[in-house]
């Protein structure tokens, strides 16, 4: 049994083909450009909303999250076969961070390739190393975050140290697991030239395994969310979502070390 705050039919961004999504509650990070702040408790949680009604407002509850078992996850990813078959897709499982559930992702994992399902894991890369290693037998790709390479910045942005993330990333490469590797874009925070030829850097040894690099320009949305969930908003102002003659240059860099990319998704 687990934790599922929302599952997304036909995704084309998550993976090859078209591929169903599914959420796993939980993160232990807390990004300050995060879109999904109800993602991050790992138990089913409660949002209010403003409702209104013949100019009348009603402030309405709900539930985010919701237990289920790998089986019941599975019969919502089975719906969308025939679609998945066709396009060459499968199933994705993101969060938060999944492998905050890391024994309900490994069995939504195994029951998946069963079934004959694609598998894929998007995660941030903090986690356990054995619990990383207990999965990748059972995922067929990793989308793999990568968002700030000096620690001190990444602690300060995402309440972590990005050691263990580089870690895991190093040791998924060392498997020759296939890797997209996701980078969100904040000015500000990240798109520094220091910051985006250190991140060239690390991954240019493990070229042979990058399959893509998806860059993910920063747009402020999600601020009601943080209201709905009376969190303190920490989102950056409009002024961080990067300009196209910043992403052209900053793709360019990455695509003149030899990696395909792609902005967007
Ligand atoms: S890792 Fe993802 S879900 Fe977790 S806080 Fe960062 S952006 Fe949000």
């Amino acid at each position: 049994m687990g934790i599922i705050f929302d599952i997304k039919r036909f995704a084309v961004h998550d993976g090859p083909g078209i591929r169903t999504t599914v959420f796993l509650k939980g993160c232990p990070l807390r990004c300050r450009w995060c879109h999904n702040p109800e993602s991050w408790l790992p138990v089913p949680g409660c949002a209010v909303r403003k409702v209104v009604l013949d100019e009348r407002e009603f402030l309405e509850e709900e539930t985010i999250g919701r237990e289920m078992t790998a089986e019941e996850v599975m019969a919502e990813v089975e719906k969308e076969r025939i679609v998945m078959e066709e396009s060459g897709g499968g199933v994705t499982f993101s969060g938060g961070e999944p492998l905050m559930q890391a024994a309900f992702l490994e069995s939504l994992l195994q029951t998946a390739l069963a079934a004959g399902i694609h598998t894929a894991v998007d995660t941030s890369g903090f986690a356990a190393p054995n619990q990383l290693e207990a999965i990748a037998p059972h995922t067929r790709l990793f989308l793999f975050d990568l968002k700030l390479m000096d620690d001190a910045r990444h602690q300060e942005y995402t309440g972590v140290s990005n050691r263990l993330i580089l870690q895991n990333f190093l040791w998924l490469a060392e498997t020759g697991k296939p890797l997209r590797v996701r980078i969100p874009l904040i000015n500000g925070i990240n798109t520094d030239p220091g910051n985006i030829r250190q991140t060239i850097d690390f991954l240019l040894p493990n070229r042979e395994v990058v399959q893509q690099v998806d860059l993910l320009p920063f747009h402020r949305i999600g601020k009601g969310k943080y209201e709905r969930l009376g969190l303190p908003l920490s989102l950056p102002g409009v002024e961080a979502s990067p300009g196209s003659a910043e992403l052209t240059a900053i793709r360019q860099q990455f695509q003149a070390a030899g990696f395909v990319v792609k902005v967007g998704g």
